[in-house]
């Protein structure tokens, strides 16, 4: 059985303890390996060597770091077909999907190639006589991140290649369901130049991560996962003094108008509620129908997600690849009972799909939801499964009301040719990622990535300016060089003269 260990200052290795977990090719249903999850004493030995590390790193001048950026860039480019195979045999998604989502990670690698003018500070020459005053930024020290399953590379990208090239090293503790692409992409990034112990990965699970929160020497935790767990880090990061911003889950909503094209909206939604069967963040899990629109919308819904191509990700034909693991896709067809039960009307049933050859995968087929009403679980949940839902309402003040009450606030999307009306939806709606005529509004990476509300704890999002913000510290030097008489004490507040 093939096993996955960890990655600590530039080698792989198995550490102490004895605890595994088994990780599966979502496809086939079958185990393909092992992974090791670390002890208190292996993550501490993890940030040990980021410690040690930290003293060299942080003093390179940036433009050395952004040439190590640089490289590891190229390096992700050449391997970039194994990195997909191996987020493909882990996690599920169908090849294309795992290429987009590794290029929006590489976004972020060449974002911080720019180091050098993003870290630049401020300087105001004479702020009083003779005084000059200046501003910068400098690293934290070590930092952790802490991923989920659904991105085993973007979201971990979001992360580590930012916080280093702002001078920090890094420890990484991926997704125990999905972990080998982490390893990889430290391999790449050691093979780039980085020296060794700046950026390591630590497979585990609740004792990994709580040794993390724990440990004196690390300064910031970075989380992205569900609300429950994002919570549990804010306030225990906070507790134990770190820097900390926690990305939760999410339940978005697509309006769509009565005025919008059909078409587009139908196509926008089908990509954003089944694509990687609906396990992502700014997954549309919820059309809202506005008006008339209602019948049309469902119509043209129902027979695409019921033509949709369910199948493995290696397959090229298929559309939408399984769910991550056999307790996932009871926990997804949990909710499309339940949603039966509470009264919705489930137009289209993929529960009981079965593939030829793929008999004990974990798939699901599209599922859609009319009639949806706000008092329902499958309404407040995150499915996070290819189940959309489409509530009703009368107007579009009803279905701004409808998503300024909901407890997320990641995403959100409107389809209309109305200018007035997109500009409205954008500017009064209580979310932190709005798309008009657009399904999934992932900011580009010199923009930044987060969600409002229950979908995010802390003060930062993720990449661009915020990113550099959150991995650095601000310092402000005031100096004067002064020559001739020493001045006399002065026991007032100085001002400026
Ligand atoms: P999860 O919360 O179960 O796990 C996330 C991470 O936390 C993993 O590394 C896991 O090992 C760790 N973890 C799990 N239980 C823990 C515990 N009790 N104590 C400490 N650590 C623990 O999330 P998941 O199932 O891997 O990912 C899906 C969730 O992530 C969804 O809710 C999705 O919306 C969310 N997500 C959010 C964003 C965003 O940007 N807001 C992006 C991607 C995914």
């Amino acid at each position: 059985m093939n096993l996955i260990e960890h990655f600590i200052d530039g080698k792989t290795v198995k550490g102490s303890s004895k605890k595994k977990s088994k990780v599966f090719n979502p496809a086939t249903g079958e185990q393909s390996a092992e992974v090791i999850l670390a002890s208190k004493s292996d993550v501490d030995l993890a940030v040990q060597k980021a410690k040690q590390a930290f003293n060299d790193w942080s003093r390179k001048p940036p433009a050395q770091r952004a040439k190590v950026i640089f490289k590891f860039k190229e390096l992700i480019e050449k391997n970039s077909d194994e990195l997909i195979k191996i987020i493909v045999s882990e996690h599920g998604k169908v090849y294309e999907d795992a290429k987009g989502s590794l290029t929006r990670g590489l976004e972020v690698v060449e974002f911080a190639c720019g180091i050098p003018h993003l870290l630049k500070g401020e300087f105001t020459e004479n702020v009083g006589t003779d005084v000059d005053s200046w501003s910068v930024r400098q690293p934290l020290g070590v930092c952790a991140g802490i991923t989920p399953f659904n991105f085993p590379a973007m979201v971990p990208m979001w992360m580590f290649p930012i916080a280093i090239a702002c001078g920090n090293t890094f420890i990484l503790k991926p997704s125990e369901k999905d972990p080998s692409c982490s390893i990889k992409l430290a391999q790449l990034f050691l093979e780039a130049g980085l020296p060794q112990g700046v950026f390591n990965v630590v497979n585990g699970d609740k004792e990994a991560v709580d040794a993390l929160l724990t440990n004196k020497d690390v300064s910031a935790i970075s989380f992205v996962g569900s609300t429950p767990i994002a919570k549990y880090i804010y306030e225990n990061a906070a507790k134990n003094e770190k820097r900390v911003q926690a990305l939760g889950g999410a339940k978005n909503h697509c309006v769509v108008m009565p005025d919008c094209d059909l078409d587009q909206a139908v196509n926008g939604l089908m990509g954003a509620a089944y694509g990687s069967a609906g396990e992502r963040c700014m997954a549309q899990s919820v059309a809202v129908a506005v008006g008339k629109v209602g019948d049309k919308l469902v119509n043209k819904l129902a027979k695409k997600v019921e033509s949709l191509k369910v199948g493995p990700g290696m397959d090229k034909n298929s559309e939408m690849g399984p769910l991550v693991t056999k307790q996932h896709l009871e926990k997804v067809i949990g909710y499309v009972d339940h949603g039966v039960k509470e009264g919705a009307k489930l137009v289209v049933d993929g529960r009981n799909i079965k593939l030829q050859g793929y008999e004990k995968g974990f798939f699901i087929g599209g599922c859609l939801f009319d009639h949806v009403e706000k008092k329902m679980k499958i309404y407040k949940e995150e499915i996070f499964g290819p189940v959309l839902s489409v509530v009703r309402v009368k107007d579009f003040e009803s279905a701004v009301k409808l998503i300024n009450d909901h407890e997320f606030g990641n995403g959100t999307s409107i389809y209309t040719r109305d200018g007035d009306v997109g500009r409205t939806f954008a500017s009064r709606i209580k979310i932190g990622m709005v798309g008009i005529n657009i399904p999934i509004p992932v900011p580009v990476a010199y923009h930044s990535f987060g969600g409002w509300k229950r979908s995010l704890f802390g003060d930062q999002h993720m990449h661009g300016l915020e990113g550099i913000r959150f991995y650095t510290k601000l310092k402000t030097i005031t100096s004067k060089w002064p020559t001739g008489l020493t001045s006399d004490p002065d026991f007032v507040m100085p001002t400026l003269n």
